[in-house]
């Protein structure tokens, strides 16, 4: 039923009208009314859960359509109009709560009513109720005080009514409040409402992951006592209780057991593998990046030597004397002094063997150099700990590869600066080892020591080092401004106060350049983004790594770690986007979001993935944008049979699966690499297992949702729409479509990672970039205060896809103007843009200049946003 009521509000453009609108927060009829009707459910659900009304079916449908359709008068042009006219200073605020007049909602209850019935049959039975529900709505602006319903001349047709007036009203007036504590506060008069009490949490920060955990643990708070949560804000959540009920105070305990026990639960054991490869680093920076996810537990530390394994760097290589670098040749002359019986090919082999084994040796090493940094972090003793972890390494290799743990003993500090002279010692201890001789049965035996190595450093690690997610866990509860037990503030301000006066990192008390926290850390600035990713902070126009260090907090230090645990393959996410609702967002539409989140990250091709804005500029000047789901013909699929065939090639790569891929597929048929299974499947000869299927498309659409509670969904992207060496302003309006795009997928408002905290309020769908040279684009596209706005979202779909296609066309024939081509054309005379595509082409450029008319359509609206300005 949800989703036929979606598909109705878009039929009729209602994703670009207004229900709500105020300096701070503009929503979406749809939004609005898909809203207030699931809204409208839950509470009745639940009035009906404590017995305070009978919900039937029947009134349940009822409350739901009724919610729906509330503010169905709001569709006209004339208060549409008045809407716009107000919010450019042009006239009058439109009366909001104002009657719904039964000529209004007819126009809209009709048309409703056929959809509903041939969709759902069943519907033709309860034809009554469409007079209940115009009635219920008509009177739902009108004064609430007994008396006054008793003189209506209306009567009430029914008691479903009724209750449907009173539980739309609430939540109607719920979900037009800009704030969590406003919501709580709505004040619940009625014969049946009355019986229920609101309250709420609330966070002061969103911060991405951890606000994820930390809302979903203070909803377990609340539902543990009776409590229901029915709408979510980006920073907090409203839930319904019986009147009489007592509302829950916060015990911190609890809430950081909880936070504790959900990352356990969705980061050590849902992800071992990517937390083994978001632990990796780079050999040649920080090997390892995030020794807490190493020692979280032993299935991670399995997984990540697993991974270690299969790097380039750990295989030996087939290279020549001359392509090793010069420490690999002094090495090499080292082992040749010792190896004076032996040929220049085994030695070759021995110097390649060698070589990997000592990288690997320099990851464990690695592991125990993080461990004692830690310990000295912790404040423990961490000499002693060093001193412990050293004979760890040494007992368990020694007894693993049967080598006399004399020799061992004897080895220098092993790292990649490790001087060549100093690595001979270590080259020959391994050989004593009895499993040397066999390459393959040394590797395996190698990497059981290395293994059983770092469980030995991680059982250091919990017993020395205080445990990171309850660290996290307690800092994060200090996020929690509503409800706090007044002993939780005392408590919080007394963990700053010891911050402070320590000055952990030496650097006094510097405030964390992302959340304004007290920095902690000086963080490996890698991690703040690749280096596509300019900082505010950072001299102007520097990038953030290698030299420039910013400083952070240990939560946003965390954050930032954490990310990287939500990609594929555990790299540092490209970009980060919050999709946040108009206003709050009820359970309905969570559940809808989910679902739209789903279908981006595994689409199998039915739409282009998103990241590909040339696609889905031509998708949508062909024929706009479809509802989920789309089924298009299998032969249309947006992935070619070369991508899947390297995207199975992947997996079976991670998989270990080399030279035989059968096991991927069903049936088992013979399949060498990627390339033969790819073309099994488009032949329609066998299916990929669905776990392997899932996992081809999550690689190929690049897209990373995390949906860990229902304020909002963070979404991460591997891959970026910038080419290599493009202007940042040309690539700020690819990602500006791009988020358009997913605006319209979620009808939510969608904002890059830093404007969540920036913006303080949400004027649209989307926020048009801060930059001169993209000013006259910002007039094209009708922008208002810095958003493309509610009614303005498809034009400025359509126009940016005609834009991006112009300059697609002119890169085809050669006529564009090289990296900036987008920015040339902001401004390029249509006439002008032609010659030069003619100029290449004899042909007659039809496409050109369809897009180029879409893009221009007409002066009127240049005009109109001038008007604006
Ligand atoms: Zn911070």
């Amino acid at each position: 039923m949800f989703g036929a009521l979606k598909t109705f509000g878009e039929m009729r453009n209602w994703h670009l009208k207004y229900a709500k609108f105020n300096w701070r927060t503009h929503q979406s009829l749809l939004a609005h009314c898909l809203n207030v009707s699931s809204l409208s459910y839950s509470l009745l659900d639940y009035l009906g859960e404590q017995q305070f009304v009978k919900a039937t079916d029947k009134l349940r449908v009822q409350v739901l359509l009724t919610g729906f359709l509330h503010d169905a008068g709001k569709e006209r042009g004339s208060y549409q109009q008045a809407v716009e006219d107000f919010l450019c200073g042009r006239g009058f605020e439109p009366l909001d709560f104002g009657h719904q007049q039964e000529m209004d909602l007819r126009p809209v209850v009709e048309p409703l009513r056929t959809y509903v019935e041939d969709r759902l049959p069943p519907m033709r039975d309860l034809g009554s109720i469409w007079e209940e529900i115009v009635w219920s709505i008509t009177q739902m602006g009108r004064r609430e005080d007994a008396g006054a319903v008793s003189h209506s001349f209306e009567r009430a047709p029914s008691n479903d009514a009724l209750t449907c007036k009173e539980v739309v009203h609430l939540a109607d007036v719920m979900m037009s409040k800009l704030g969590v504590d406003d919501t709580a506060s709505v004040s619940l008069n009625g014969q049946t409402i009355s019986r229920l009490q609101l309250t709420y949490s609330k966070v002061s920060v969103v911060r991405g992951v951890l606000t994820q955990f930390l809302h979903a643990a203070l909803e377990s708070q609340f539902t543990g006592a009776g409590f229901r949560p029915v709408q979510w804000f980006p920073d907090g959540t409203v839930y319904i209780g019986r009147a009489d009920a007592k509302v829950p105070q916060i015990d911190s305990t609890k809430l950081i057991e909880s936070v504790v026990r959900k990352m356990q639960d969705v980061l050590d054991k849902s992800r071992p593998l990517q937390m083994a490869k978001a632990a990796y680093g780079n050999l040649r920076a920080q090997v390892i990046a995030a020794p807490e996810f190493l020692f979280a537990n032993n299935d991670i530390i399995h997984e990540f030597w697993q991974y270690i394994s299969k790097q380039r760097f750990a295989t030996p290589s087939n290279k020549k004397l001359d392509e090793f670098r010069d420490t690999e040749r002094k090495v090499y002359q080292q082992i040749s002094d010792q190896l004076t019986g032996k040929d220049e090919s085994t030695r070759l082999t021995l110097l390649a063997r060698f070589l990997a084994d000592f990288n690997l040796l320099i990851v464990l090493y690695a592991a125990r150099k993080e461990l004692v940094e830690n310990a000295r972090y912790a404040g423990s003793d961490s000499k002693k700990i060093g001193e412990e972890a050293s004979k760890k390494i040494q007992e368990t290799l020694a007894q693993v590869l049967e080598i006399p743990l004399a020799h061992i003993a004897t080895w220098p500090e092993i790292a990649l600066q490790t001087k060549a002279e100093r690595r001979l010692p270590v080259a020959q201890t391994l050989w004593l080892s009895p499993y040397y001789r066999d390459p393959d049965e040394w590797q395996k035996k190698l990497l059981e020591a290395l293994e059983k190595a770092t469980i030995g450093l991680a059982d250091i690690w919990r017993g020395s080092i205080p445990d990171k997610y309850v660290a996290i866990a307690r800092l994060l509860a200090s996020d929690v401004s509503h409800p706090l037990d007044p002993k939780a503030i005392l408590e919080t301000v007394e963990n700053l106060n010891t911050v402070i006066t320590e000055g952990k990192t030496g650097h006094g008390t510097s405030t964390c350049q992302r959340c304004g926290g007290v920095a902690a850390y000086e963080a490996q600035a890698e991690l703040f983004g690749n280096s596509e990713i300019y900082h505010d902070n950072l001299v102007a126009g520097s990038r953030v790594g290698g030299g420039n260090k910013i400083r952070v907090c240990e939560l946003c230090e965390f954050e930032e770690k954490l990310r990287s645990v939500f990609m594929t393959r555990g790299q540092e996410p490209f970009s980060t986007f919050y999709i946040i609702p108009h206003l709050a967002i009820s359970r309905n539409q969570q559940l809808d979001w989910q679902k739209v989140a789903r279908e981006i990250m595994y689409n199998q091709g039915q739409l282009p993935p998103l990241l590909r804005v040339n696609r889905w500029a031509e998708f949508i000047i062909e024929g706009g944008i479809p509802s989920f789901p789309t089924p298009l013909e299998k032969s249309s699929s947006f992935f070619s049979e070369k991508e899947r065939a390297w995207a199975i090639q992947e997996i079976a790569d991670e998989e270990g699966l080399e030279g035989d891929l059968s096991s991927m597929i069903d049936p088992p048929l013979d399949a060498k690499d990627g390339k033969a299974v790819a073309s099994y499947l488009s032949k329609g000869r066998c299916k990929l297992k669905e776990k392997y299927e899932k996992k081809v498309y999550e690689i190929l659409n690049r897209l990373e949702p995390i949906y860990l509670s229902p304020n909002f969904i963070l979404l991460l992207t591997t891959g970026t729409v910038e080419n290599q060496d493009e202007p940042e302003s040309s690539a700020a309006i690819k990602w500006l479509f791009f988020r358009c795009v997913l605006a319209r997928l979620f009808s939510a408002t969608v904002l890059a990672d830093d404007s969540i905290r920036e913006e303080g309020a949400t004027l649209g769908y989307t926020t048009f970039p801060l930059n001169i040279t993209l000013r006259s684009l910002g007039k094209k596209l009708g922008v208002q205060k810095g958003w493309i706005s509610i009614p303005n979202l498809e034009r400025a779909l359509k126009k940016l896809s005609a834009l991006i296609l112009v300059s697609h066309e002119l890169s085809n024939e050669q006529a564009d103007y090289g990296n900036a081509t987008l920015l040339r054309l902001l401004d390029e005379e249509p006439g002008r843009v032609l010659v030069r595509v003619t100029n290449k082409n004899q042909a007659y450029p039809k496409k050109v200049i369809s897009y180029l008319d879409a893009w221009n359509d007409g002066k009127r609206n240049v005009l109109r946003g001038v008007e604006y300005a």
